[in-house]
């Protein structure tokens, strides 16, 4: 028979194996022990929705509605799209729930994975992580400048380095078509230095044409006016207001007249985290106010304000450490016969709140003390023939090479064996 051929996973698409599990967990832990300090409480969504809320809330003309989004038709022909962003299904919920009736204003955090075809790079997966937060109903700026504030918390809670908040205003329907003209015009008189792409932008959406990547384009972009320079009174004040109660705050920004953020539904406050030595995928997270989109997906004119973070790139800026500190003790049965009352005694000792290890018998000694010494466990509770006749483990500190033979009563209480085991512990090595 033919060996069959191993299954490879799908290009774009990852594993995140344990040692970076364990950084990820300690990252999420630190970001949802701050969200729910600052009162955010947590929701969980499905990653998959029917594909005409991804169309009505991002923009048909968005990169990720025209050519990144996996969709496709459920067996009973309702048209369905794997989430490439959670601020829209945030949205739904909170409609469809009646939170937005009962409670106006919610602060809700999410985390999970989005899925965008992108072409896969460093940095850029086509399955990918995000930690994000909404704040619904609130138009003031005291949320915009809170929710940055606890922004700032999260990065330095997971010790990021070299990121800064970038801001800016992208205006609102009073103002941002006006510019939106002034720009398009600019373009136009630029189009032989454009390339195809923002040709497209230039008559789709030219707020756009600050995303193209191309030198000679972005060298045209530079000095096409700024929103900023052309917000009405309204959004003037707002972002003023944002920067006061930011710089009040020490929160350290620096100020962006050409973001822009890739979806349609963000009015004013535009932000995004930046951080140097990531290469092109230098964008951490990012975030605005999309006071619009409530009423686009159906219901009453509510504003919100919200951030997602991309956790595969802020874990690659964090400096936060998971420690594997290993089991404290494995238990080795020597002989078959010792499995069962090393399976008891293990489930004693994990109920005590203790990693402990526990090896299949079959090898020798030697063998099973070099597993334990890989596993870097600070104890061996070796359960061998001997051990069994009198009832008791025989325990060896393999960080000190001692032993200490029958020591502890294969039969005692958990709260007795992990005092025994707690010592060892506690004593140093
Ligand atoms: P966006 O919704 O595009 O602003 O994305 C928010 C954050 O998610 C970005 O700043 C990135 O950190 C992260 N992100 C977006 N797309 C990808 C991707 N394809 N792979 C990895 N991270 C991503």
């Amino acid at each position: 028979m033919t060996k069959p051929a191993a299954i490879r996973a799908v290009k774009g698409f990852r594993d995140v194996l344990p040692e970076e599990c364990r950084r990820w967990q300690a990252i999420e832990e630190a970001a949802a022990a701050t969200f729910v300090r600052h009162g955010f409480g947590e929701i969980r969504l499905p990653v998959l929705e029917r594909t005409e809320l991804f169309a009505r809330s991002l923009g048909e003309s968005t990169d990720v509605v025209e050519k990144e989004m996996y969709t496709f038709v459920d067996r009973d022909e309702t048209t369905v799209t794997l989430r490439p962003e959670a601020t829209a299904s945030v949205v739904r919920a909170y409609l469809e729930s009646g939170l937005a009736q009962s409670d106006p204003t919610a602060q809700l955090f999410y985390r999970g994975p989005m899925f965008r075809r992108e072409r896969p790079q460093k940095g850029r997966y086509r399955q990918f992580y995000q930690i994000g937060a909404e704040v619904l109903g609130r138009e003031d700026t005291l949320a915009d400048a809170e929710l940055l504030v606890m922004l700032a918390r999260i990065l330095a809670a997971v010790a990021a380095r070299g990121v800064r908040l970038e801001l800016n205003s992208v205006g609102d329907a009073a103002c941002r078509p006006a510019y939106t003209e002034r720009l398009r015009e600019f373009g136009r008189r630029h189009l032989a230095e454009l390339c195809g792409d923002c040709h497209r932008r230039l008559e789709r959406n030219p707020l756009r044409l600050f995303d193209c990547k191309i030198e000679t384009c972005r060298a045209v972009i530079a000095d096409a006016p700024r929103i900023v320079d052309a917000l009405c009174a309204p959004c003037r004040a707002h972002l003023d207001d944002v920067r006061a109660l930011l710089d009040g705050a020490g929160v350290e920004y620096v100020m962006n007249p050409r973001l822009v953020r890739g979806l349609d539904y963000y009015v004013r406050t535009a932000f995004e985290l930046v951080a140097d030595g990531l290469g092109a995928q230098n964008a951490v997270g990012g975030g605005g106010r999309y006071d619009g989109l409530v009423a686009a997906l159906g219901g009453p004119p509510i504003a919100g304000v919200g951030f997602a973070l991309g956790l595969e790139r802020l874990a690659s800026v964090s400096e936060l450490v998971a420690e594997d500190a290993g089991p404290a003790a494995v238990v080795l049965p020597l002989d078959p016969a010792g499995v069962a009352p090393g399976l008891r005694l293990a489930t004693r000792l994990r109920d005590q709140g203790l990693a402990i290890g526990l090896e299949p018998s079959g090898r020798s000694l030697k063998a099973l003390l070099r597993v334990a010494d890989r596993r870097r466990a600070r104890l061996a509770i070796i359960v061998g023939e001997d051990e069994l006749a009198q009832g008791r483990a025989t325990v060896r500190d393999l960080v000190r090479h001692e032993d200490r033979r029958h020591a502890l009563a294969l039969d005692a209480p958990g709260p007795e064996l992990a005092r025994f085991v707690r010592a060892f512990l506690e004593t140093p090595a």
